[in-house]
């Protein structure tokens, strides 16, 4: 069915932002997609598709134009190797792009607009060990958020409130816990981890060793990006302003991960580790309580199947470029 709506959605040149698109073009909307690259590794579904800087506030004007949604999932980021090594850039490109966003979405009367926010908004002090309490909405504050990339998504989080406090525009604000799933970065630095891990098991040889960072025994929760894509719409469509997880809420550790992995690619893996490396907070999870009252639906994709689907795309990759042993 043909959507009224004209909807942009920004970072479709990234990975969720990519599969966003798709998910809105099959349910029926006109989609401009809008990044400062295209997607890397198939053509964009949007209808449009424009390369614009949303660092730059005319820019912002004109992806904006004529819009209705905006999905607003454009930022600097990666993984954690990244996000340490890259604070002050992070913090100035995604400052400027949120805040001119938002300005521009006012200008051009848009009328709803979702920001893309991260469970790395958390404190620290409530992820202390493995087996955490999962996080819900109020745990932001008193806030202790991750340096950088984290103090950010915050301050972006408490501009879309005001925007909808002072100047009524409909902000929805969600809060994404590790995203995975095919199509995203697996290689150059800014993976995240169950594509790091499903890249080097793909390159291992049975019996090998692979580099895990830290003991492996720090946790996180996993969700596929079907399933993130699916509760972004629901949340946009929604009348619900305050901030909102989305995420698995099973908790489990990188070497668990790497055991799941290993056993889709039915190796055998030795992990080796490396206390050198960055590994964030030391555990993570969601709490999925408020996502279920507020959308009545929460993800349904297990961690085996999706990274089942991960594993074989990105192994497809490493073999069309002759990365794989033979
Ligand atoms: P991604 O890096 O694949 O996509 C982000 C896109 O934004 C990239 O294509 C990038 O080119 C684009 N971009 C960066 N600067 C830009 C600029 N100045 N103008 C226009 N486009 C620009 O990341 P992703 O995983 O798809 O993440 C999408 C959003 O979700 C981001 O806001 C991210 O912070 C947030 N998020 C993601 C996760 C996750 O697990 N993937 C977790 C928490 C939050």
């Amino acid at each position: 069915m043909k959507q009224s709506e004209r909807v942009l959605v920004t970072g479709a040149g990234g990975f969720i932002g990519h599969h966003l698109c798709q998910h809105l073009v099959a349910k029926g909307y006109t989609v401009r997609g809008v990044d400062v690259k295209k997607p890397e590794y198939e053509e964009s579904p949007a209808q449009e598709f424009e390369l614009l800087d949303l660092k730059r506030r005319d820019d912002c004007l004109v992806a904006t134009r004529e819009i209705d949604h905006v999905y607003n999932l454009a930022a600097n980021m990666g993984g954690i190797g990244f996000i340490e090594a890259n604070k002050a850039v992070i913090m100035h490109d995604n400052v400027l792009i949120n805040a001119h966003m938002l300005e521009a979405a006012r200008l051009q009367g848009v009328r709803r607009y979702l920001f893309t926010s991260s469970a790395c908004i958390y404190p620290g002090y409530r992820q202390e060990s493995p087996d955490v309490e999962p996080l819900c909405e109020e745990h932001a504050y008193p806030a202790d958020a991750e340096d950088g990339y984290g103090w950010e998504k915050l301050f972006a989080e408490r501009l879309c409130r005001h925007y909808r406090e002072d100047y009524g525009l409909e902000t929805r604000i969600v809060r994404f816990h590790n995203i995975f799933g095919p199509k995203g970065t697996y290689d150059g630095g800014r993976e995240k981890s169950p594509a790091a891990m499903c890249r080097k098991i793909a390159q291992a040889l049975d019996g090998d060793t692979i580099d895990v960072w830290g003991d492996g025994e720090q946790t996180r929760s996993y969700c596929f990006v079907d399933d993130c894509v699916e509760g972004i719409h629901r949340l946009m469509l929604s009348d619900y302003a305050e901030p909102l997880n989305l995420g698995q809420d099973r908790l489990i550790s990188v070497n668990e991960l790497v055991d799941i992995v290993a056993k889709i690619a039915q190796k055998q893996i030795r992990k080796r580790h490396d206390l050198d490396k960055p590994t964030g907070v030391r555990g993570r999870n969601s709490d999925n309580t408020r996502l279920r009252e507020v959308l009545g639906w929460e993800p349904q994709i297990s961690l085996e199947a999706g990274l089942e689907k991960t594993y074989d795309w990105i192994r497809g990759q490493l073999a069309a470029r002759g990365l794989l042993e033979p």
